[in-house]
């Protein structure tokens, strides 16, 4: 959330400074700026609005080879040009761009009002640039003034710190939100993601909490904030730059959906054992002993990641009879949660920096419970938290709305109920089901991806309603559950997910022909329930698309999708690929700004 970037080299920064922020803006999106330590002092330029806006208003001689840059999703004022970052102190010398929140800023504000300090923000991080400057008197060295104002701040942040008086270096400090420093030839490269940093290089250093460092042109100090040196080893970034553009798709979410079936193909990629039909999974740090005393599963996730959490752990449950459950995690930590030592805990997290769900995964291991972590981003902070897990390797998502990320997670989970199954009692020959499953499932998806032209049809007849329903019966409820969100997400469009057996229970007051329904309809033991809940629907004239494994009676339904039939336990998540394709279509039939949805941000690094 929030994109921080920062240059210090031979080079003009501006450049590097406007190009990182168009990569990480997906990441907030309300307003932009940067700043330049310039030979007479800083330049600051900063808007409401986006990178784009920022650029055309960054002056022609605005150069200087340090700097600093901001894009913004706001948590204290609205956006505009005074709250939009960087921040600077009385005398314009130091300038603060920040990722996060600071909770007690209030209290620091009126300490430094008291003090003469006139404010030209309503932004929490403003209080830290004021803070620096008081810090720094003649001949104090910027990472001290630094550590001191951090050493009076109580919240989260990903900073990054310039000073006119020392241009020779940038200051950032990680608590809670990512730092990522980028080692260059005589130049380095600070971001909040590596999305900003692989065109430049792909040796980086991942900041961990408590962490600062100075970074100048010919390398970096990392240290703690009691002063204490660290030693940080680079490590090289493997994804290919290419997967940072949009490959000639009009948006990063529709090429994501069809990246998915190469995205599942790594997901699964020498995971699989046919002779002993189950899955290897080599960073569970769990051997088959100890994952025999595990009694139940929890999986903790926010926004899609719970709901591909619910569908991992319906995998669990159906193939090894161990009992899960998911829960959102940005309420868990919230409820005093009991912690057993016989649960396995499972946190997922696309970007692995979810600030949420990084809370649960300390609260967890704080009592003593073991934790999994099913994480997109190879070295991020919950990926380091964790006692264990599994990479997606699903490559960079880069759209707000999650879904390949989304999909490589269910496949994930599918491997981990496969492996867990096998050594309890799912047999061989399930096992083998599964393997086969599995493997087909990047050709079934590919089939699905054929139907685009027909998707976007139906989207742009149903997205001009006010609102939708979404049902599904037990697997087909997760479904339900991630297709009503992705609609609601990027499309605006209202959208409630209800079991289908639950409708009769007080949604179906809410059927007309206003408010039609989605249906998750797959030929299972179920069926012939779910034909039933949609002639209660049609008999009070609601309107039905299935999404089913054979077109209902015409009598039933209004229009059908076809998906091919994979096994039961995988079905899930061939259904929800063409709902990821509804949304997308009525997203763009109604004008929507589909890779960056009004109010939201990728990754979600503050509470
Ligand atoms: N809390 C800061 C603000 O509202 C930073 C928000 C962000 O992470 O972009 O300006």
């Amino acid at each position: 959330m929030c994109g921080i970037v920062a240059y210090i080299g031979p080079k003009d920064a501006t450049a590097f400074l406007l190009e990182g922020l168009q990569r990480l803006e997906y990441r907030g999106y309300d307003s932009a700026g940067v700043a330049v330590a310039a030979k007479n002092g800083l330049k600051v330029c900063k808007v409401k609005g986006r990178v784009a806006d920022l650029a055309a208003a960054v002056p022609a001689r605005f150069k200087g080879t340090t700097g600093i840059g901001h894009t913004r999703w706001a948590t204290h004022g609205v956006p505009s040009d005074a709250n939009a970052h960087p921040h600077t102190d009385v005398s314009e010398r130091i300038a603060v761009v920040h990722n996060g929140i600071i909770e007690n800023a209030d209290q620091l504000r009126a300490l430094l009002a008291a003090d003469g300090v006139v404010f030209t923000s309503e932004t929490d991080t403003e209080v830290l640039a004021h803070l620096v400057a008081a810090h720094s008197g003649e001949g104090v060295e910027l990472e001290d003034a630094v550590r001191a104002a951090l050493g009076q701040i109580v919240g989260t942040y990903g900073i990054a710190v310039l000073d006119a008086r020392q241009p020779d270096r940038i200051v950032v400090a990680r608590n809670g939100s990512p730092i990522v420093l980028g080692l260059g030839e005589k130049e380095m490269f600070v971001a909040s993601d590596v999305a900003a940093l692989v065109r430049y290089t792909r040796q980086v250093v991942h900041l961990e909490d408590g962490e600062l460092a100075t970074v100048r042109a010919d390398g970096f100090r990392t240290f703690t904030e009691d002063a204490r040196t660290v030693t940080r080893q680079p490590s090289t970034v493997d994804w290919e730059v290419a997967s940072y553009d949009t490959a000639g798709y009009q948006h990063y979410l529709l090429k994501e959906i069809h990246e998915q079936p190469a995205a599942v193909e790594r997901t699964l990629s020498g995971r699989l054992d046919e002779r002993f039909a189950t899955a290897h999974l080599g960073g569970l740090n769990l051997d088959a002993r100890e994952l025999r005393e595990i009694r139940r599963v929890k999986i903790l996730g926010c926004g899609s990641a719970y709901y591909a959490g619910e569908m991992g752990a319906q995998l669990i449950e159906e193939l090894a009879r161990i009992p899960a459950h998911s829960e959102p995690a940005s309420e868990f930590r919230y409820r005093n949660p009991v912690i057993e030592a016989d649960t396995l805990y499972v946190a997922v997290s696309q970007s692995g920096e979810t600030y949420d769900t990084l809370a649960a995964v300390q609260e967890i291991k704080r009592k003593g419970g073991r934790v999994l972590g099913v994480v997109n981003t190879v070295g991020s902070a919950i990926a380091r938290e964790c006692d264990g897990g599994i990479y997606l390797h699903a490559g960079p998502e880069i759209s707000v709305a999650s879904t390949k990320a989304f999909t490589s997670t269910v496949i994930a989970f599918a491997l981990l109920a496969l492996h867990f199954g096998r050594i309890h009692d799912l047999s061989p020959a399930d096992g083998r089901r599964i393997v086969a499953g599995l493997k087909a499932l990047p050709d079934h998806i590919r089939e699905i991806l054929k139907q685009e032209e027909q998707i976007a049809e139906l989207a742009a007849a149903y997205a001009d309603n006010a609102g939708m329903m979404f049902i599904g019966r037990t697997r087909g409820y997760p479904v339900a559950r991630e297709g009503a969100q992705k609609l609601k997400e990027i499309s605006y469009v209202h959208a409630e997910a209800y079991p289908a057996s639950e409708l009769k229970h007080g949604p179906l007051a809410l059927i007309s022909p206003e408010l039609p329904t989605v249906a998750l309809v797959p030929d299972d033991e179920l069926l012939d329930k779910n034909l039933t809940t949609l002639g209660e629907i049609k008999a009070r004239s609601g309107r039905i698309l299935a999404i089913a494994h054979r077109t209902p009676e015409a009598k039933l339904i209004d229009h059908c999708l076809v998906v091919p039939k994979s096994e039961p336990e995988l079905d899930p998540l061939l259904l929800n690929i063409p709902l990821q394709l509804l949304a997308y279509y009525a997203a763009l039939a109604l004008g929507r700004d589909v890779d960056k949805p009004r109010n939201l941000a990728k990754s979600v690094t503050v509470e």
